[in-house]
């Protein structure tokens, strides 16, 4: 069952919040800055502090065991260039294959066309030899194998190195354009939408638009899922569950991840993504009629009496006052943003959530004129795959992770997600959500539900990304005709990105519930955290901060962060060789020759081999 349920009042003051963030902080750079500066080096893992040993348990082989107090006195810095740390978990050839594989990457003619070129490899070489020539290469390097037994091997491997899993199964299907359009057209648009075009008040941004159909377009971060129908979202559900249950399998400590649009009709996203949203902007404008804007999200604070006077000023005959009665316990007159979307919660039929407020008639309204008993049906049952992942997940000690996608869809998503973590991590996070900073409201999406999450007292989870959709959703705003949703600049993505993290950090200092994922390949963010977390006293071996990389990529950031007994994970992708086609295509855009990670990982990968070379190393085999 699809549980919601009201938002209480304030428990905790919010000058009290502020009051122990900033005594918090000031305690915890003084420690630091008090520590010995006596400095011991070990794997590429450097420590300043008293104790020659600290406390760094890693989850895999490569334990060092030791006191979590003698680790919190202790600062640790990760030495990422120490090449014979970052690779010690590979062979020479595997480095080989990996220069090859990226060296391949850098000709944008190779990249451009790699759909051609693999097509006609395939044809030359015979589909036997071009499954063996692929698994000695690009699949080799980026995917971990056919099945859930195949790809054991490697996941024990990289646990023995102290790296853990994410298995993504990333089977798609190989679709023309024109089906991708036909199929997304399909299930975007509603009967009644069909009915009665450009009779209900939909927003462009929430419609679907036949030439941004394909959902594919410029994506290289992500797998996309188009709707068929019923029965194959059930089959995507019984996929996810096979995968929660190897990851269950695997590791004690395993996680799995989820696309929101692969269980069910994604028209049901787009409507509650849009009520969501009408929703937001409707208590922005009345906090600008208190004199409010301007504020941040959770700042603004709209005064019961007021709102009601403003509305009955403008003939609306609604009982605005009475809306929030008997839901706060307090007795401040003032609701928050988060009060205020506890009016869409708790209504038993799933159509019933997708209303919006009328300021004309102080009443709330039914977004679409109506809804047909299949479209309920086929709402209610998306949440009820969504829970049945949950409770597998919940069942198999395994967290799950909901990607983000795009921001027509990423309010439904998130708040979904978000429903799912109040009835799921109240006692340990088991409901990870992902926020895109990349987005201008990132930083208002993570502080409104990290302070939802104190007020209810369940474990915020969260896997913190820059986005993967920028290209498809800036063509989009312009050609629809909509405000650009991304950040202008990629150094105001990064700002945002450590703007969000440095928040939850400090919700994790502040009081041990908050939980992140870091996923990200960018160096520069991976050592700010390991910065901010010497600063707050956050031990590694806590597991609150987490590391996440795709598989194949950046190794020198993953690995020698797993030996220091950090929690890092890989997302593992999975699959046959012809159906993860796509998913290869992509990885071969991300690692174009240009870009600055894809440069520096080739530099430390050519480093090691002549390492090797000169110190006849070169038969090196990992030993696990
Ligand atoms: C483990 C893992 C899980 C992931 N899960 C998701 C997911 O659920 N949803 C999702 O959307 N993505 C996901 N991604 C992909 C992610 O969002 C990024 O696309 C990818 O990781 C590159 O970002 P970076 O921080 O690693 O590296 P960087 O190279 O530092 O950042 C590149 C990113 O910066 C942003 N950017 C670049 N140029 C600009 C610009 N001009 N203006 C504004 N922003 C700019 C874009 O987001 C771009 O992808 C995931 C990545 C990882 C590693």
């Amino acid at each position: 069952m699809f549980y919601v349920k009201t938002v209480p009042a304030l428990k905790r003051a919010r000058a009290d919040i502020h009051f122990k963030r900033l005594v918090l902080n000031r305690a915890v750079r003084c420690t630091v800055t008090s520590s010995s500066t006596a400095q011991t080096e070990h794997d590429g893992v450097r420590i300043r502090g008293g104790s020659e040993c600290p406390g760094l348990s890693g989850r895999g082989g490569r334990r060092r065991e030791g006191t979590a107090a003698a680790a919190a006195a202790n600062e640790i810095s990760v030495d990422f260039e120490q090449t014979r740390e970052a690779y010690k978990s590979k062979d020479s050839l595997e480095l080989l294959r990996s220069l090859v594989v990226f060296k391949l990457c850098s000709y944008d003619f190779l990249v451009d066309k790699n759909k051609e070129v693999m097509d006609l490899a395939k044809k030359i070489l015979g589909q036997k030899t071009f499954d063996q020539f692929m698994k000695m290469t690009f699949y080799g390097q980026f995917v971990a194998g056919e099945d859930h037994n195949d790809i054991k091997p490697l996941i024990q491997k990289n646990h023995s190195y102290g790296v853990g899993s994410v298995l993504d199964y990333s089977v798609e299907e190989d679709i023309s354009q024109e089906e991708a359009e036909r199929k997304e057209m399909d299930s975007c648009v509603s009967a009644a939408e069909k009915e009665n075009i450009g009779k209900d008040h939909r927003e462009r941004k929430y419609q679907a638009h036949k030439q941004f159909s394909d959902r594919r377009g410029g994506v290289t971060g992500a797998r996309t899922y188009f709707y068929a129908d019923e029965a194959k979202c059930d089959q995507h559900m019984e996929t996810f569950i096979k995968c929660i249950k190897a990851s269950g399998g695997s590791s004690m400590d395993g996680f799995s991840a989820i696309k929101m649009t692969a269980l069910g009709r994604p028209q049901f996203l787009l409507q509650f993504s849009e009520v969501l949203v009408k929703w937001r902007r409707f208590f922005t404008f009345l906090a600008s009629q208190q004199g409010k804007d301007g504020l941040e999200a959770l700042e603004q604070r709209l005064e019961l009496t007021q709102l009601q006077e403003f509305m009955t000023k403008l003939g609306a005959n609604g009982d605005f006052y009475g809306w929030f009665k008997g839901r706060k316990e307090d007795s401040t007159g003032c609701i928050d943003m988060l009060d205020w979307n506890s009016l869409i919660d708790d209504r038993t039929k799933i159509s019933d959530l997708l209303v919006v407020p009328n300021v004309e008639l102080g009443k709330l309204e039914p977004l679409l004129g109506k809804f047909t008993v299949e479209e309920d049906q086929q709402m209610k049952r998306m949440l009820q795959r969504v829970d049945v992942l949950a409770k597998h997940a919940l069942e198999s000690g395994v967290r799950l992770m909901v990607d983000a996608e795009q921001t027509y869809f990423q309010p439904a998503i998130s708040r979904l997600t978000l429903e799912m973590q109040r009835t799921y991590n109240g006692e340990k996070p088991v409901i990870f959500n992902t926020y895109q900073c990349y987005l201008k409201e990132a930083y208002d999406n993570v502080t409104m539900d990290v302070e939802l999450s104190r007020r209810e007292g369940w474990h915020f989870a969260a896997k913190l990304v820059r986005g993967a959709y920028m290209y498809q959703e800036r063509e989009r705003a312009k050609e629809i005709g909509y405000e650009d949703p991304i950040n202008p600049d990629y150094e105001s993505t990064n700002r945002m990105y450590h703007r969000c993290l440095d928040y939850v950090l400090d919700e994790i200092a502040l009081n041990r519930k908050a939980n992140v994922m870091v996923a990200s390949h960018n160096e520069d963010t991976v050592k700010h955290t390991l910065t901010r977390m010497n600063e707050l006293g956050l031990i590694p071996t806590e597991n609150k901060v987490y590391f996440g990389q795709l598989l194949g990529m950046c190794d020198q950031i993953s690995f020698p962060l797993g030996q220091a007994g950090f929690p890092v994970y890989k997302y593992v992708p999975y699959g046959p060789v012809n159906e993860v086609m796509p998913y290869l295509s992509r990885r071969a855009q991300e690692n174009r020759g240009f870009m600055k990670g894809a440069q520096k990982e080739r530099e430390l990968l050519w480093k090691e081999l002549k390492r090797r070379l000169a110190s006849g190393e070169l038969l090196y085999k990992p030993v696990y």
